[in-house]
């Protein structure tokens, strides 16, 4: 695949099939380039826990303990099983969008009402870290879509903003009308996200080395499925971050169509 066409005259028509050609072939390279990553990735991610299982258990099998030990092996196996079984179920999904599986309705949602119901969900996950979820301005906005898929992406980006703020540390939410546009803002004060990281953060797997380093709960999958989300009801997502200062993530999606 490294081979390239190569042509003297590249004005003619041979020149302009040869750079065609040749542009094919170099995305044709980048794409097999992140297939052989996301293989790596993937099975890195996989056989971490795996690691961990075996030798936690190996450890714990080896001379007879008291049965605390072995009941806090377990818990520990049933983190880690829960975690892979998460990754599975998130590169489930990720493989059949690819493959133009998945299913999205297209019904009005009242995004503030959606947004309400969620901050009750984000509160219940905010008291864990001491982490405030706040309402601010919400204004009255209704998309077409899919109601589900919708929570998902919303309550994913809450439910990071949570995971990456500083203990204490408080979540605001604003939904605003811009034109014909819905923008649903989450704004967190925590670990932020370097300058270069940002358009990286919505490939699959990536973590940045903080957020690693803050948390072990995250597969690195949840931005590209709401990457997914946003694409497929024609919207797409900004980021904003500092790092040690904070980073707001603003959903932003076309209003439905004003009924006649
Ligand atoms: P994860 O499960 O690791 O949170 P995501 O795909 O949701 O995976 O996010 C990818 C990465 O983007 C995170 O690991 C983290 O590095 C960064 N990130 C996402 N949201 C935030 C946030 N609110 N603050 C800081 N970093 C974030």
């Amino acid at each position: 695949l490294t081979q390239r066409l190569t042509s003297e005259r590249s004005t003619d028509e041979i020149g302009r099939l040869t750079d065609t050609f040749n542009n094919m072939i170099a995305r044709l390279e980048t794409s097999f380039a992140q297939i052989r990553q996301f293989s790596s990735d993937a099975s890195h991610e996989l056989r971490t826990p795996l690691t961990v299982m075996k030798g936690e258990s190996e450890l714990v099998l080896r001379r007879p303990r008291p049965v605390e030990d072995y009941i806090a092996v377990l818990e520990s196996n049933l983190e880690e099983i829960d975690r892979m079984s998460r990754i599975v179920e998130e590169l489930l999904f990720l493989s059949r969008a690819d493959l133009g599986q998945v299913k999205t309705e297209c019904e009005p949602v009242r995004l503030e009402a959606l947004v309400e119901d969620i901050q009750r969900q984000a509160c219940l996950l905010g008291q864990e870290r001491g982490v405030d979820v706040i309402m601010g301005t919400i204004q009255p906005a209704t998309v077409r879509g899919d109601e589900l898929r919708l929570r998902e992406l919303i309550l994913n980006i809450v439910d990071n903003a949570v995971k990456y703020s500083y203990p204490q540390g408080t979540v605001d939410i604003d939904l605003l009308v811009e034109g014909r546009t819905a923008r649903l803002s989450v704004r967190d004060h925590g670990i932020g996200i370097p300058q270069d990281a940002h358009k990286q953060i919505f490939d699959r797997f990536f973590r940045t080395d903080d957020a690693r380093a803050h948390t072990k709960k995250g597969t690195g999958l949840g931005l590209a499925i709401c990457a997914w989300i946003a694409e497929a009801h024609h919207g797409h997502i900004e980021v904003q971050s500092e790092i040690g200062q904070g980073s707001t993530f603003t959903i932003v999606l076309p209003l439905a169509p004003p009924t006649a």
